[in-house]
């Protein structure tokens, strides 16, 4: 199910997101993203708006693990004086919550409109960030703006764990799709950020796999490069959890389900952040990496050189 709702705001300022180096600024298209990646913390964000979810008991769980999505269609209406007010410091997002190239937003071309209005009526630059192949459409754009903006498709595994991505991203592009789509705006002289998020639990998180996804990014010249551990809050673990014990990714799932605890989690993250430096130094790309870890650092030991620590 589609739900159409007209919201009051579009661009709003993110301290979250400035604290992360990713943006200044964010703009979502709706509040409920129709890609449904399992581990996706947007409901975990909205769970107090259950005006929103009527007919889910005004749940966003419920809402998300049926499928739903939440679109805006008048999003690049509403954007107006507040571009003009955009400083070329201003860094926008285009989305944090959602994204703009998922099923139900191309319907209303809601990434091409927001993208065309922010580019030609504000003079702020725009990091894009999708897991939808869809974005080459707007090559012609990307290419026009290429000295403002950067594009980013999510790397969530690495190509020899396509399939595991397939389960937990039901209704994104596969990772070969958003390889491909890196590529042809890399050829265009789009540049190109590299995001590698969620690094789950057996997919990718030894330094096998991150060596791979590293591989995987660095023909494209990326100007820094994200990664995050994965977010335990909600149901995201459990969904993963039971969706990859049904397709058969059974070692993979009783790994997710181990990191469920807190201290299982806290560990995980460790041995991430030990194992992304690791493959970053060996990739040659340890200057580039960022880690973005929601915790303030203060137990941490070893190596944390390219970690934001959020809490801090
Ligand atoms: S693409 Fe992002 S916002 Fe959409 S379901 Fe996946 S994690 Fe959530």
């Amino acid at each position: 199910m589609v739900k159409i709702v007209a919201r009051k705001s579009a661009i709003t300022r993110s301290p979250e997101f400035e604290k992360k180096t990713l943006a200044t600024h964010a703009l979502n298209v709706g509040v409920l993203c129709g890609h449904g990646c399992l581990y996706c913390s947007t409901p975990a964000i909205l769970r107090t708006q259950s005006k929103l979810f009527p007919e889910y008991d005004g749940s966003a769980f419920k809402a998300f693990a049926a499928g739903a999505a939440v679109v805006d269609p008048t999003t690049p209406d509403r954007l107006g004086r507040e571009l003009a007010a955009l400083k070329p410091t201003d860094t926008v997002m285009l989305s944090t919550l959602t994204d703009a190239w998922s099923p139900e937003a191309q319907e209303h071309d809601l990434g091409r409109r927001c993208l065309e209005k922010l580019l030609r009526e504000s003079k702020a630059r725009v990091r894009i960030l999708t897991k939808n192949a869809a974005v080459v459409n707007e090559l012609d754009l990307l290419a026009e703006f290429r000295e403002r903006l950067v594009l980013g498709l999510s790397i969530t595994a690495p190509l020899s764990k396509a399939k595991v991505a397939d389960v937990l991203e039901p209704r994104a592009s596969p990772i070969l799709a958003r390889l491909e789509a890196l590529k042809a705006a890399h050829e265009a002289k789009v540049p190109i950020f590299g995001m590698l998020c969620p690094c789950l639990p057996g997919v990718a998180d030894r330094q096998a796999d991150l060596d791979e996804m590293f591989a995987m990014i660095q023909p494209f010249n990326p100007e820094a490069i994200w990664s995050e551990p994965v977010n335990p809050r909600g149901p995201g673990l459990r969904l993963c959890q039971e969706a990859l014990a049904e397709a058969g990714f059974i070692a993979i799932a009783n790994e997710v389900s181990f990191i469920r605890s807190q201290r299982e989690h806290t560990a995980y993250v460790a041995r991430l952040i030990s194992n992304l430096h690791a493959a970053a130094a060996s990739a040659g790309v340890k200057h580039l990496l960022k880690i973005l870890v929601y915790a303030d650092g203060n137990q941490s030991k070893g190596d944390d050189s390219a970690v934001i620590w959020l809490k801090s």
